[in-house]
């Protein structure tokens, strides 16, 4: 039976991606060898880093000026490097409080200097982006995320400011065409839209590097991995080649303005069943609604077994909601096609 995936992360990757990232396992590029036992100082690999850099330039339109790297640790790895890179000693940074992974941020934030909250959703469970709210222009830097993953929430009009922004993508990266001048750091964790487990990519704006005036460890040093071109100790190979596969199969597909229009299609579709269909109600405000995330809960409760036998029944995996909001949430990233979307959607017209 077809199997279709909404797990939230990680989550579906193409699978033509899946089967070149095997292959290669196998036998990268005929070399007799596996892409998992060569050296990554080796052409081959030098050549598949050089490669996803790129290819995350390319479909960005990343404009000169900024360093695109492939790190560990994972974008929690990251609330912290942010942290000790650009916030200075005696300073602040800004955090906008959209959810959980925006909290776990600012927690790591606070082990480094002062943090100040400029807005939050939390008074209704994170069901909404706040907007109109100040960022304070002595702030080392502002702090957003981009899709709030759990909640299903997406920032649809980042804030205009003149200090650096600082953006978690991790789950809608390559999901919609934006203007990344506008962002100084930007992360992503690569298991929601990316790849496989095991690499966090990076891409910061080399001039807001090198103020804070902090010493910073090396290994979360962006000047020191910028530097190295993301080679200063051994790289992640396998995550790293499985993601320059899906930025080439989005390349092929005809770059992101193509897969966002698919994304909306997406969305629109199981959207409009969400609201037209009175057995589900939307958990989230509709204009802050996330085209990668959709949550929602049933109107009756005691249709909750009926409902997870047809899913069940019908090979969709991966829909319960998270434990923070109940329900269901469908995480419908770019690799999903528009085929599973309507297999939900017919499961949802099914219940009576
Ligand atoms: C999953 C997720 C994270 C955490 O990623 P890890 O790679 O597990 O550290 C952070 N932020 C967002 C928005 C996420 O969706």
């Amino acid at each position: 039976m077809k199997i279709h995936n909404f797990s939230a992360g990680p989550s579906i990757l193409p699978q033509e991606v899946i089967t070149k990232a095997a292959e290669a396992v196998l036998n990268l590029n005929n070399s007799g060898l596996s892409l998992i036992e060569i050296s990554h100082r080796s052409k081959d690999f030098i050549a598949i880093m050089e490669e996803a850099q790129n290819l995350v330039k390319e479909l960005l339109n990343l404009p000169d000026g900024y360093s695109v790297l492939f790190l560990q640790g994972g974008a929690s790895m990251q609330f912290l490097a942010v942290a000790l890179n650009l916030l200075k000693d005696d300073g602040k940074a800004a955090y906008l409080d959209t959810g959980s992974w925006s909290s776990k941020a600012s927690k790591e934030a606070e082990l480094f200097g002062k943090v100040e909250v400029i807005a939050s959703s939390k008074d209704k469970n994170h069901n909404y982006i706040p907007k109109g709210y100040k960022i304070p222009a002595d702030a080392s830097y502002v702090h957003l995320t981009s899709n709030n993953t759990i909640f299903g929430t997406q920032i649809k009009e980042f804030p205009k400011t003149d200090i650096p922004v600082v953006c978690d993508m991790s789950s809608d990266i390559f999901s919609r065409e934006l203007d990344f001048s506008k962002f100084d750091i930007v992360y992503a964790g690569a298991q929601k839209n990316m790849g496989p487990a095991g690499t966090v990519m990076v891409i910061v704006k080399d001039n807001v590097l090198g103020k804070s005036g902090r010493t910073i460890p090396s290994m979360l040093d962006y000047q020191i991995h910028a530097s190295k071109d993301s080679m200063f100790n051994t790289p992640p190979v396998f995550a790293i080649y499985t993601a320059m596969l899906t930025l080439q199969w989005i390349k092929d597909l005809g770059g992101v303005a193509v897969v966002e229009k698919q994304n909306e299609a997406k969305a629109a579709l199981l959207y409009n069943e969400i609201d037209s269909n009175p057995n589900f109600i939307g958990v989230v405000n509709k204009e802050d609604r996330s085209l990668m995330n959709a949550t929602f809960v049933l109107a009756d409760e005691s249709k909750k077994e009926t409902f997870d036998a047809l899913a069940k029944e019908a090979g969709l995996s991966g829909i319960n909601g998270h434990r923070s909001v109940g329900g269901y949430r469908a995480s419908i990233y770019n690799a999903m096609p528009i085929k599973s979307v309507q297999a939900l959607v017919d499961v949802m017209k099914k219940l009576n």
